[in-house]
């Protein structure tokens, strides 16, 4: 198959520092459109997966998936873009489309596993896929979204990953006016998590380790802040939120948050703590109380997100680096020092 050479950013070994490195992207065939990227976001399991802590990790590695630019070839079958226009890619580019689950607009759960934007199997070239951090992009349009051109496109592009990751739950579980949802954690998913259930209506209680956030969760929307050391705060809520979701990667107490749903309460786990989380039988039997997860959502839904974040007015807060500032971007996301995303100005890469 014909290819391009384009200029990337990754690294080629787990302890290496990302660089400038040339891939290759292939022709744009039938259904396929070329986009050229003007952002892409940071997320967390870029770092994980460019350090191979996940294990997996096929070098050379070119992370990033949340991804904002546009459209600057479009193939011959190609029925919903045209050049010039702005789109967005998230965590998937391609799954069977076959099983019940791709049939049913739910991709990330794909029978035969999705593939992911970067460090999957790529079925066109071999070798894996290269993500974001890149010049340009070539996707199937089945995976590629439309992105309105009345928000920042830098701050839209976190919403390509932690904006989805957290309407889907919120969706899923209904969340609405009339009800009390709380939210864990207040990160790169959290701040986008206050946003999106204040919008759909909800009154939102923000939980949080660090006093200091107290102001900017309220700012992004909280109507109220619980320090979760606190149990004389803690105690006030106790059976009275429809949904809790939480977006903590780390070691943190669940039941203590489980006790504090209403009967038939969810609690929705989006952070992933790599070690595993005790939870008392008590806890859910006491309530009927539902302990589950949820996975980014479907290409559809992602479309869904992205129109009602550009209805509500609704971007990530965002630190907008050139691509030389990543490996330090890197350091500062490991100590929390960023409000709340990172975001590459691919303008950078020479
Ligand atoms: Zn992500
Ligand atoms: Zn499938």
């Amino acid at each position: 198959m014909e290819t391009k050479s384009i200029k990337a950013f990754g690294t080629e070994a787990a302890e290496a520092p990302l660089q400038t490195l040339d891939i290759q992207r292939r022709a744009v065939q039938a259904h396929d459109v070329e986009i050229e990227i003007l952002y892409c976001g940071i997320c967390h399991s870029d770092l994980h997966t460019a350090r191979n802590e996940w294990h997996g990790t096929i070098y050379p590695i070119v992370p990033g998936h949340e991804i904002v630019g546009r459209i600057t070839k479009v193939g011959e079958h190609v029925k919903g873009f045209k050049v010039g226009d702005l789109a967005g890619v998230g965590c998937m580019v391609d799954s069977c489309r076959e099983c019940e689950h791709c049939k049913n607009d739910l991709e990330q759960f794909c029978d035969e596993g999705n593939i992911q934007t970067f460090n999957s199997p790529d079925k066109h070239l071999g070798g894996q896929t290269y993500g974001g951090y890149s010049q340009s992009i070539t996707v199937d349009e089945s995976f590629v979204l439309h992105i309105s051109d009345k928000l920042n496109l830098a701050a839209v592009a976190p919403l390509l990953c932690a904006g989805i990751t957290t309407y889907s739950p919120l969706k899923h579980w209904k969340v609405g006016p009339g009800q009390k949802v709380g939210i864990v954690g207040i990160g790169g998913l959290g701040h986008m998590g206050i946003k999106i259930a204040k919008a759909m209506g909800a009154h939102v209680v923000v939980f949080t380790t660090s006093l200091s956030k107290t102001d900017d969760a309220k700012r992004l929307g909280a109507d109220e802040v619980v320090l979760s050391t606190d149990e004389t705060q803690m105690a006030q809520h106790a059976r009275s939120l429809n949904f809790i979701l939480d977006c903590v990667s780390a070691e943190h107490n669940i039941d203590a948050y489980l006790n504090l749903l209403k009967v038939d309460g969810t609690l929705t786990l989006v952070g992933a703590p790599m070690d595993p989380l005790p939870v008392t039988s008590f806890s859910l039997i006491l309530g009927r109380r539902s302990f589950s997860g949820s996975l980014i959502g479907g290409i559809k839904e992602t479309q869904e997100m992205l129109d009602f974040c550009a209805e509500h007015n609704i971007t990530s807060d965002v630190e907008v680096i050139g691509v030389n500032d990543v490996n330090e971007a890197y350091e500062r996301l490991l100590k929390g020092d960023v409000k709340y995303r990172f975001v590459i100005d691919m303008e950078s890469l020479k």
